[in-house]
Protein backbone atom coordinates (compact mmCIF):
# COMPACT_ATOMS: atom_id res chain seq x y z
CA UNK A 1 0.00 0.00 0.00
CA UNK A 2 1.69 3.02 -1.11
CA UNK A 3 1.41 5.97 1.94
CA UNK A 4 1.82 9.71 0.90
CA UNK A 5 4.14 12.19 2.84
CA UNK A 6 1.08 13.79 3.94
CA UNK A 7 -0.32 10.52 5.18
CA UNK A 8 3.24 10.37 6.85
CA UNK A 9 3.19 13.46 8.29
CA UNK A 10 -0.05 13.60 9.93
CA UNK A 11 1.02 10.25 11.45
CA UNK A 12 4.17 11.62 12.77
CA UNK A 13 2.35 14.82 14.25
CA UNK A 14 -0.68 12.84 16.10
CA UNK A 15 2.43 11.33 17.85
CA UNK A 16 4.34 14.34 18.35
CA UNK A 17 7.10 12.93 16.24
CA UNK A 18 9.28 15.34 14.08
CA UNK A 19 9.57 14.85 10.08
CA UNK A 20 12.87 14.30 9.07
CA UNK A 21 13.59 12.80 5.29
CA UNK A 22 14.97 10.00 6.93
CA UNK A 23 12.60 9.22 9.13
CA UNK A 24 9.82 9.69 6.48
CA UNK A 25 11.99 7.53 4.47
CA UNK A 26 11.94 4.31 7.03
CA UNK A 27 8.29 4.91 8.24
CA UNK A 28 7.28 4.55 4.41
CA UNK A 29 9.60 1.68 3.35
CA UNK A 30 8.14 -0.32 5.94
CA UNK A 31 4.29 1.29 5.71
CA UNK A 32 4.15 -0.43 1.90
CA UNK A 33 5.63 -3.52 2.65
CA UNK A 34 4.31 -6.61 4.12
CA UNK A 35 7.06 -8.40 4.65
CA UNK A 36 8.19 -7.43 7.74
CA UNK A 37 11.67 -7.16 7.20
CA UNK A 38 14.58 -7.05 9.54
CA UNK A 39 16.22 -3.56 10.22
CA UNK A 40 18.73 -5.25 8.04
CA UNK A 41 16.87 -5.55 5.12
CA UNK A 42 15.32 -2.42 5.81
CA UNK A 43 18.60 -0.25 5.59
CA UNK A 44 19.38 -1.34 2.65
CA UNK A 45 15.99 -0.13 0.76
CA UNK A 46 16.55 2.72 2.25
CA UNK A 47 20.29 3.31 1.30
CA UNK A 48 19.37 3.04 -2.11
CA UNK A 49 18.00 6.49 -2.01
CA UNK A 50 19.76 7.69 0.66
CA UNK A 51 23.33 6.89 0.30
CA UNK A 52 24.44 8.72 3.30
CA UNK A 53 22.03 6.85 5.66
CA UNK A 54 23.78 5.03 7.95
CA UNK A 55 22.42 1.49 9.82
CA UNK A 56 22.49 2.69 13.11
CA UNK A 57 19.98 5.64 12.16
CA UNK A 58 17.92 2.81 10.84
CA UNK A 59 17.91 1.08 14.09
CA UNK A 60 17.40 4.49 16.18
CA UNK A 61 14.44 5.62 14.40
CA UNK A 62 12.85 2.04 14.10
CA UNK A 63 12.90 2.08 18.13
CA UNK A 64 11.70 5.78 17.98
CA UNK A 65 8.87 4.58 16.02
CA UNK A 66 8.05 1.83 18.52
CA UNK A 67 8.28 4.32 21.31
CA UNK A 68 5.46 6.14 19.50
CA UNK A 69 3.23 3.40 18.29
CA UNK A 70 3.78 3.73 14.82
CA UNK A 71 5.61 0.26 14.33
CA UNK A 72 5.81 -2.99 16.50
CA UNK A 73 8.66 -5.49 16.79
CA UNK A 74 7.93 -9.08 15.79
CA UNK A 75 10.49 -11.50 17.63
CA UNK A 76 9.87 -14.53 16.55
CA UNK A 77 13.56 -16.10 16.24
CA UNK A 78 15.14 -13.96 19.22
CA UNK A 79 18.05 -13.27 16.71
CA UNK A 80 16.87 -10.86 14.29
CA UNK A 81 13.90 -8.56 15.09
CA UNK A 82 11.34 -7.92 12.04
CA UNK A 83 9.38 -4.79 11.90
CA UNK A 84 5.54 -4.31 11.05
CA UNK A 85 3.83 -0.91 10.42
CA UNK A 86 0.68 -2.67 10.58
CA UNK A 87 -0.24 -1.39 13.99
CA UNK A 88 -4.02 -2.17 13.80
CA UNK A 89 -4.60 -5.67 15.69
CA UNK A 90 -3.86 -8.94 12.97
CA UNK A 91 -2.38 -12.03 12.78
CA UNK A 92 0.77 -13.85 11.87
CA UNK A 93 1.39 -17.07 9.53
CA UNK A 94 5.08 -17.77 10.28
CA UNK A 95 6.99 -20.09 7.91
CA UNK A 96 9.42 -22.27 10.00
CA UNK A 97 11.56 -22.70 6.96
CA UNK A 98 12.10 -19.31 4.70
CA UNK A 99 10.60 -17.03 7.86
CA UNK A 100 8.25 -15.70 5.70
CA UNK A 101 5.47 -13.76 7.96
CA UNK A 102 2.42 -13.43 6.35
CA UNK A 103 -0.83 -11.12 8.03
CA UNK A 104 -4.06 -12.63 8.96
CA UNK A 105 -6.71 -10.22 9.59
CA UNK A 106 -9.52 -12.25 11.34
CA UNK A 107 -12.57 -10.73 12.84
CA UNK A 108 -12.78 -14.42 15.11
CA UNK A 109 -9.45 -14.46 15.98
CA UNK A 110 -9.51 -10.41 17.54
CA UNK A 111 -12.40 -11.14 19.84
CA UNK A 112 -10.53 -14.13 21.10
CA UNK A 113 -9.48 -12.19 24.29
CA UNK A 114 -13.29 -11.47 25.56
CA UNK A 115 -13.69 -15.63 25.22
CA UNK A 116 -10.14 -16.83 26.38
CA UNK A 117 -9.88 -18.31 29.90
CA UNK A 118 -7.64 -15.25 31.14
CA UNK A 119 -7.80 -15.19 35.03
CA UNK A 120 -9.90 -11.98 36.41
CA UNK A 121 -7.02 -10.04 37.85
CA UNK A 122 -4.77 -10.42 34.80
CA UNK A 123 -4.96 -6.98 32.85
CA UNK A 124 -5.52 -7.61 28.85
CA UNK A 125 -4.35 -5.23 26.71
CA UNK A 126 -3.92 -6.79 23.46
CA UNK A 127 -3.34 -10.37 21.69
CA UNK A 128 -1.76 -11.71 19.12
CA UNK A 129 -2.26 -15.29 17.33
CA UNK A 130 0.60 -16.70 15.29
CA UNK A 131 0.31 -19.79 12.91
CA UNK A 132 3.52 -22.04 12.68
CA UNK A 133 4.05 -24.28 9.58
CA UNK A 134 4.95 -23.43 5.96
CA UNK A 135 4.20 -21.49 3.33
CA UNK A 136 3.11 -22.36 -0.75
CA UNK A 137 6.50 -21.74 -2.00
CA UNK A 138 8.07 -23.90 0.66
CA UNK A 139 5.86 -27.06 0.20
CA UNK A 140 5.88 -26.48 -3.67
CA UNK A 141 9.69 -27.17 -3.22
CA UNK A 142 8.48 -30.58 -1.38
CA UNK A 143 10.93 -29.99 1.55
CA UNK A 144 7.84 -30.35 4.11
CA UNK A 145 5.44 -32.86 2.75
CA UNK A 146 3.17 -33.97 5.37
CA UNK A 147 4.39 -37.37 6.45
CA UNK A 148 5.31 -39.36 9.30
CA UNK A 149 8.41 -37.01 10.30
CA UNK A 150 9.52 -36.58 13.96
CA UNK A 151 9.56 -32.83 13.02
CA UNK A 152 6.91 -30.65 14.44
CA UNK A 153 6.44 -27.01 14.61
CA UNK A 154 8.76 -25.86 17.39
CA UNK A 155 9.72 -22.56 16.62
CA UNK A 156 11.96 -22.83 19.81
CA UNK A 157 14.18 -24.69 17.16
CA UNK A 158 13.66 -23.79 13.61
CA UNK A 159 16.04 -24.46 11.65
CA UNK A 160 19.02 -21.58 11.27
CA UNK A 161 18.88 -20.42 7.94
CA UNK A 162 22.55 -20.01 6.31
ZN1 LIG B 1 8.40 -20.57 3.44
ZN1 LIG C 1 2.04 -8.22 10.64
Amino acid sequence: MVISQNDIRTKFKAQGLKVTPQRAAIYKALAETTSHPTAEALFQQVAQDYPMMSPNTVYYTLSTLKEAGLVKEVNYWHDRSRFDANVTPHHHLICLDCRAIFDLEDHALNELQHKANVPKNFQVLSHQVEFYGYCASCQKAQRHQPSTSSRHSHVQSPRRKS
